[in-house]
């Protein structure tokens, strides 16, 4: 990353920090990652404006990490949504602490990946969660393979953020802020009458079980919300829907032994998928002690 960049990223977005990870890093993918502190949440006056913005997509700001009203918004404060308008009150401004990968490669469209660190967002932390990227396992930067852990799904357009570096990154971390706010929004919903509510566009990242087999751990919350292990609750169903799916592409009879098998190879994915993340995670705990107190 261009050091004036950082400098003008910094003064407007505020509590960031630029890391630079070597080549040899082993645990992390090595190049520029942002480290970010915020406080997402908006004003309590302007909550339900901004509730209103997410629905509708429209614009708006970022102060120092945090959402705000332009002078010349419009203030729309009509509510429809009965829950949405019950957790409102409540709605608490904790701080995240987030990750971003700015050398991004085509497999990640080279858009930044997101992480929310701390509190952490994932499937086994939010099984039941509407707007999370599944891992990116391997990916080749530097000439190097490297896992990254599920990020967050801040973009829902897909398409490019913008022109310049700059104006990539302080996208990425505008709607990073956004993203934030609409998951305290399903957060509360979602505890308070088990129904999460994501404002927004709500496209479903899993369209098969096959992808709730590779990113949901079996020895975690299914994604039912039921409030059994994964592996004693729809995993069955899910690997059904697998052996439907691949049946035109794949032999029976092979099919059907690996249908039988296939508790294992999940398990042991998994186990390695969780040893990477936590592995990932320590560093990054440990990259935040370093930079922020
Ligand atoms: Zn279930």
């Amino acid at each position: 990353m261009n050091s004036l960049i950082y400098e003008k990223l910094r003064k407007e977005f505020g509590p960031i920090h630029w890391v630079q990870i070597p080549n040899h890093s082993k645990i992390i993918a090595p190049g520029d990652w942002l480290l970010a502190r915020i406080k997402p949440i908006p004003l309590r006056e302007h909550l339900r404006t901004f509730v209103n913005i997410c629905i509708e997509e429209k614009t708006f700001c970022v102060d120092k990490g945090k959402l705000t009203l332009d002078v010349d918004d419009p203030i729309n404060e009509k509510i429809t949504n009965k829950a949405v308008e019950k957790v409102l009150n409540k709605l608490e401004d904790p701080i995240y602490e987030i990750m971003i990968y700015l050398n991004t490669t085509e497999a990640c469209s080279y858009q930044p990946l997101v992480f929310s660190i701390n509190p952490l967002i994932n499937y086994l932390t939010y099984p039941t969660h509407p707007h999370i990227n599944c891992y990116f396992n391997d990916i080749k930067v530097m000439q190097g393979k490297y896992f990254f852990p599920q990020s967050i799904c801040y973009n829902d357009a897909n398409n490019s953020l913008g022109d310049t570096e700059y104006e990539i990154i302080k996208e990425s971390l505008w709607n990073t802020s956004l993203w934030h706010f609409r998951h305290r929004i399903w957060e509360e919903t979602q505890n308070s009458t088990n129904k999460g509510i994501w404002i927004g566009p709500n496209k479903e990242y899993f369209d098969n079980g096959y992808n709730y087999l590779t990113e949901l751990n079996p020895y975690g919350l299914c994604r039912c919300g039921r409030n059994k292990k994964y592996y004693e609750c729809c995993m069955e169903k899910d690997l059904k829907e697998l052996d439907k799916i691949s049946k035109n592409i794949l032999n029976p009879n092979y099919r059907k032994a690996e249908l039988r098998t296939s508790l294992y190879p999940y398990r042991k994915y998994h186990s390695q998928m969780d040893m990477k993340s936590r592995k990932f995670l320590q560093y990054a705990h440990e990259l935040f002690s370093k930079y922020y107190d």
